[in-house]
């Protein structure tokens, strides 16, 4: 297996279109216990430590937040300056594993990986985020709600990797919140809710609710969220939401929780959620 450590970007892509089977190397988190574990054997890996352009991140002044695919977690959840909506995506780096693991993994890591259980993908499509990713022949953008194809699955074509993730500034007033279900602290998800939330004189102007560790991809509620933009998001409403959901969901069993106890816990921890939020809101003024 060849090792490279390009200082550009576009000798990376090179890299990539040139050898069938290469891997890009991150924070090195995952893919190396799965090459230790014979899991994986790429025929080249591309280290991305040294671009300079992956590891910035920032905000534009339109209010757009940008996050290299080289930050690590613990960058983006405690170093980048978030906002409104934009704070389920730091909430969500913050609970990512332990210390040890927010200072190796990476943005780009995580997503390109697709955990179903990881804690950014939820938090992404809640943000309305898009995923910048660039092979030999240009870049493209793609939407957070379709950048998650399957189980470990993406957009992603061969030779591609994912180069930016912006989180636009959101709805006027909105708040992001990331609540995440372990077996114990530091554990990937059973069940996630990514959360954004608007009101408007006492009324929910704007909600996304996405659900994490219930399906191959992330699931946002829809049909859910319609029912509750206009209302005020009274204990009832939130409730017949909760049941609304249990119906949308199709969790699997798997070694963190049956399926059965997703679906029961899943509309709980989004009743929490909101409720939560809307009172940080009304005593936010
Ligand atoms: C003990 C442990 C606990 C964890 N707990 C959690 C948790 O609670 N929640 C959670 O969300 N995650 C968790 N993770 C995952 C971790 O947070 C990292 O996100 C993950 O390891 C991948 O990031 P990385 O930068 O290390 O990627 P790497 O390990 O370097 O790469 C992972 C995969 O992505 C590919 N890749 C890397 N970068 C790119 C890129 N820019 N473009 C395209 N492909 C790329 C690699 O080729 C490889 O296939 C845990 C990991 C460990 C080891």
């Amino acid at each position: 297996m060849s090792y490279f450590r390009p200082d550009t970007l576009a000798n990376a892509l090179d890299l990539l279109a040139g050898h069938e089977d290469a891997a890009c190397l991150s924070g090195g988190a995952t893919l190396v216990a799965m090459m230790n574990a014979d899991l994986v054997s790429p025929s080249a890996l591309v280290s991305l430590a040294d671009i300079p352009e992956l590891r910035q991140a920032g905000r534009h002044k339109d209010g757009t937040v940008y996050i290299g695919a080289m930050r690590r977690h613990r960058q983006t959840a405690f170093e980048t300056d978030m906002r409104g909506s934009q704070t389920v995506v730091s909430e969500a780096a913050a609970a990512i594993a332990n210390p040890p693991v927010r200072n190796m993994g990476t943005i780009g890591g995580s997503i390109a990986f697709a955990d179903p259980a990881a804690d950014y993908p939820p938090a992404l499509v809640a943000a309305n985020a898009v995923i910048e990713v660039a092979s030999a022949s240009g870049r493209r953008e793609i939407p957070a709600a379709e950048f998650f194809t399957d189980w470990y699955e993406t957009a992603l074509a061969p030779s591609e990797m994912v180069t930016k993730v912006t989180l636009p500034p959101g709805p006027s007033g909105a708040l992001g919140r990331y609540h995440k279900l372990a077996r114990v602290s530091g554990d990937f998800a059973i069940v996630s809710v990514a959360l954004v939330l608007a009101m408007a004189a006492g009324a929910c102007v704007h909600i996304a609710i996405v659900i994490g560790g219930c399906g191959p991809t992330p699931a946002r509620l829809t049909e859910v969220e319609a029912e509750l933009v206009g209302g005020d998001l009274a204990d009832d409403a939130v409730a017949k939401a909760g049941a609304a959901l249990a119906e949308v969901l199709d969790p699997v069993d798997d070694v963190r929780a049956s399926a059965d106890y997703r679906r029961k816990v899943a509309p709980r921890l989004i009743a929490r959620a909101i409720t939560e939020a809307k009172a940080e809101l009304a005593s936010s003024g």
